[in-house]
């Protein structure tokens, strides 16, 4: 859409990409059936008729599904359509019982919607093509002697996404991967557990020279899982492209596999088209048909969207776009950041706090996350050190002695005896102390080095065990060495 500012890495070509991305939708139950939705059971624990492809069974499609595929499709700014289409897209696979996938073909629930990204190339806006529903197949799983088929995952809702050729780099590609995944983790329609598969990419790649009205052949990767693999992925193969069409090779459409390990691409098939797949409308199930009110109240309950939730913490709440970033990876550290502001903690000391501490000790699983605290107990921690009752270093201990427990920090810093150590007689005599036992460090402070406060700062922090009152400290330092220039 917006024009890129083409660079150099590629010589004088220019890589065009787009990216098909499959989404498990995080329902309960399959699409078209009540088996449940799992990962990591014993395999074809979870089948039934339905997903087995028995003969006679039919399908019923889930409602929970086709909202999630709604408000996914909103928060990409597509159009979602009145009436959309289940086709069946035949081919065999041993994963496959039915034969066919359902999907939608021709009518998508959704079109023509736009994401803004930023990586290398700047700021830009991409186009997406449309976003349909399908049903997951389930796994072959490979052995030595034989092959093994699970079925739990057949039936699985998916949405599919897929991208206008709108991306000009890996990095592009990237980018706009990790932010298709943190809007549908936002909404909560999905997990975002790549490891796992319930987010994964076809990555889809040309090369031609700048300005050429024409793209090139492309090649599909498929199954990308990883944002890092998608964006080596694709370097590796844009590379592969230039060298064959400089030797005045001429390469046919195909689809191909990425081994992360190697860090190479090899062939899977030339590419069939869609004729291949013989597509028609399923005639088990009728048009979806979504009534305007369905898609209004979709609409209306949107959440905040993880971009402009990092916009606004920067312009709102004066964050920085790093810290910003930091607290909108992931849903549940946005809301527990959240929550701390409302107990009346700062923006800024809550961000630096989650940030230094509180993520170092969070456990996500998915969408779940565990948190060492609660936003109450980090909200009435840092109102003890806002107050000056306690020192930022106090603070770290006593995040130590509540983290995992329900205890009041207001109370806790009671009984450890936790306060801030403001007896400038009884300050001033441990400066002294200091200064006189490191004569080299105040001589060489004396001597213009004054970066050198820093070290006795330390040294008093650690003499006090982190509670000395930091203005004071830094004063009477200061007072001290000075003072013993003016002596000399
Ligand atoms: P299919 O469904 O057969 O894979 P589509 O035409 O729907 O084919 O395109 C799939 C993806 O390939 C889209 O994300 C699109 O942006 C991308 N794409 C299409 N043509 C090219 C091209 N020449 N170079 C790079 N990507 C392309
Ligand atoms: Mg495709
Ligand atoms: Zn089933």
């Amino acid at each position: 859409m917006t024009q890129a500012v083409i660079t150099s890495r590629y010589g004088d070509w220019e890589p065009v990409i787009g990216l098909e991305i499959h989404a498990q939708l995080g329902t309960q139950t399959k699409l078209f059936c009540a088996c449940e939705t799992s990962f990591g059971d014993p395999p074809n624990v979870h089948t039934c008729p339905v997903c087995l492809g028995l003969p006679g069974a039919l399908p019923v499609l889930n409602r929970q599904a086709v909202k999630m595929a709604i408000a996914a499709s909103l928060a990409l700014g597509c159009k979602v359509h009145e009436k959309s289409i289940f086709a069946r897209k035949n081919y065999f696979y041993p994963d496959l019982p039915k034969g066919y996938q359902i999907s939608q073909f021709d009518q998508p629930l959704a079109t023509g919607g736009t994401l803004d990204i930023e990586a290398d190339l700047g700021a830009r806006t991409v186009g997406i093509t449309r976003v349909h529903m399908e049903e997951d197949a389930g796994k072959n799983i490979h052995g030595d002697q034989h092959s093994r088929v699970d079925l739990n995952r057949a039936g699985t809702p998916l949405v599919e996404i897929v991208g206008e050729p709108d991306l000009r780099s890996p990095a592009e590609a990237r980018d706009y991967m990790r932010r298709v995944r943190d809007v549908l983790i936002f909404l909560g329609v999905n997990d975002g557990n790549l490891e796992q598969g319930s987010f994964r990419c076809d990555a889809n790649v040309s090369v031609r020279k700048p300005g050429a009205s024409n793209f090139g052949t492309r090649v599909e990767m498929k199954n990308i899982n990883s944002f890092r693999f998608v964006e080596e992925a694709l370097d590796g193969e844009i590379h592969r492209q230039i060298r064959l069409i400089e030797r005045g090779e001429v390469f046919k459409q195909q689809t191909r596999g990425y081994n992360a390990d190697k860090k190479h691409s090899y062939l899977l098939r030339e590419k069939e088209n869609e004729d291949d797949y013989r597509y028609f409308p399923d005639p088990d199930l009728p048009p979806l048909v979504i009534e305007t009110r369905l898609i209004t109240e979709q609409r209306e309950s949107l959440p905040e969207l993880p971009a402009d939730k990092q916009r606004r913490y920067t312009k709102e709440l004066g964050l920085s776009d790093y810290a910003a970033g930091v607290l909108t990876a992931h849903p549940a550290t946005a809301r527990f950041f959240e929550a701390t502001v409302a107990t009346g903690a700062t923006a800024e000391r809550a961000s630096n706090f989650i940030g230094a501490e509180i993520l170092r000790d969070l456990k996500t699983d998915g969408l779940d996350a565990q948190f060492p605290v609660s936003p109450e107990q980090l909200g009435a921690l840092l109102a003890l050190v806002e107050a000056g009752t306690i020192s930022g270093k106090q603070a770290k201990k006593l995040y130590g002695d509540v983290a995992g427990t329900d205890r009041d920090p207001a109370s806790r810093a009671k009984e450890l005896g936790m306060e801030v150590m403001r007896d400038e007689g009884a300050l001033e005599k441990l400066v002294g102390e200091i200064v006189s036992k490191n004569a080299k460090q105040a001589e060489q402070y004396r001597a213009g080095k004054t970066k050198l406060l820093g070290f006795f700062v330390g040294q008093l922090m650690k003499a006090t065990r982190g509670s000395a009152d930091p203005e004071l400290a830094n004063a009477l330092l200061r007072a001290a060495l000075e003072q013993d220039t003016k002596d000399r």
